[in-house]
């Protein structure tokens, strides 16, 4: 629904939460009960920051077709070369018919 701006002769700018189908009905100042003069106003643009203007872009691209990648995404990997799990993390072995042995 959007938001008309209008003038009174006697109080000033009011602004008024109408619906489409009312935009040309007349509109009466909340103060006075006078006639409002209905005033044209730009409307509230709002302009994207780049980093969400970009990231709208490359989702869009992708959206039907998503984007080969051939080697290693930018950026610092998450383990680095020659790292090996902590013998802790690696799973074990349990003895025959256990259930850690269907691992
Ligand atoms: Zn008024």
């Amino acid at each position: 629904m959007p938001l008309y701006a209008f003038d009174c002769v006697g109080c000033g700018l009011y602004e008024v939460w109408r619906s489409l189908a009312e935009y040309n009905s007349p509109s009466w100042c909340p103060a006075c009960r006078g006639p409002g003069r209905r005033l044209y106003t730009p409307p509230g643009l709002v302009r994207t920051p780049s980093h969400v203007r970009q990231a709208r872009t490359l989702e869009e691209k992708s959206a039907n077709e998503p984007e080969v990648v051939q080697g290693p995404l930018p950026g610092r990997p998450l383990r680095p070369p020659g790292y090996t799990s902590p013998t802790w993390a690696t799973p074990r072995r349990g003895r025959p018919g256990s259930p850690l042995s269907r691992l």
